[in-house]
């Protein structure tokens, strides 16, 4: 239904509309990055959905690299030798048909847990030793964890990590949380309710290094005390968290505009 390119940071993506429901990205051979949107989803909406994936492209990508070393034989002549990477950029045909894209288990059934891609048998065992507790049935063979289980580990693992840290900060910044929660949203990182004092935190934190998860909770923290990210609000991150600015310069070229 018609292919563009856009720009979406370090990216030249390869956008294609077609009569789907939902937006599909995949990495071509060659690493160019593509994505087939619904044809009336606002190119605004295509770019934020991009850059939510930086971390699964930067995976994506460096496996193929991988790949392509392991394949390139020195002295093997052109009897023929697939060389992946010389379809260009082109989008039809390239690649692997795509499948549906699910943001929290990686083409191979691995996981992305703090920035490294894990098992989702890994997870399972975090969040039982987490909540102390069997989540799901144990299980031993990737195959067998459902996504569902899955998906209540990760909440799981991400809430272990994240209370410890909601207690610590309390008292430092003289707040109170009332409710702590995870949920899987895309287009933020957290979120507070300054009249609730509800803390909700993106299920999507547990695919970027742990170090930022201090910065989320301490940002949607000093929340109750100054709502809106004005000089007041900076000042104090500052004062409690001297390198909050290069952290949260780092977070934000993983997931733009997620705060
Ligand atoms: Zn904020």
């Amino acid at each position: 239904m018609g292919r563009s390119t856009l720009t979406v940071g370090p990216y030249e993506v390869a956008l294609t509309r077609k009569n789907i429901r939902r937006a599909y990205l995949r990495v071509g051979p060659d690493g160019g990055v593509c994505v087939s949107a619904p044809a009336r989803m606002p190119v605004g909406e295509v770019a934020r959905f991009v850059e939510g994936h930086v971390a699964w492209i930067e995976e994506r990508r460096r496996r193929i690299a991988q790949a392509r070393a392991v394949h390139a034989v020195p002295g093997a002549g052109a009897g023929g030798a697939v060389t992946p990477g010389t379809r260009g950029g082109a989008v039809g045909g390239m690649g692997e048909p795509a499948a549906p894209y699910d943001p929290h288990v990686l083409p191979d059934g691995r996981v992305l847990l703090w920035g490294e891609p894990v098992e989702a048998t890994r997870v399972l065992a975090l969040a039982r030793a987490v909540t102390g507790g069997p989540v799901g049935r144990p299980v031993t063979h990737a195959s067998a964890v459902t996504r569902t289980a899955l998906d209540r580990a990760m909440r799981s693992v991400l809430l272990g990590a994240a209370t410890p840290l909601v207690r610590t900060w309390e008292p430092r910044l003289g707040v109170a949380v009332a409710t702590l929660r995870i949920h899987d949203t895309r287009s933020r990182w957290g979120s507070c309710n300054v009249r609730t004092h509800a803390v909700n935190l993106s299920l999507a934190l547990l695919h970027h290094p742990r170090r930022y998860l201090e910065l989320v909770v301490v940002h949607e923290l000093t929340h109750l005390l100054e709502p809106t990210h004005n000089a007041r609000f900076h000042a104090l991150m500052a004062s409690e968290l001297p390198n909050y600015r290069a952290l949260q310069t780092e977070l934000n070229a993983r997931g733009r505009g997620m705060w």
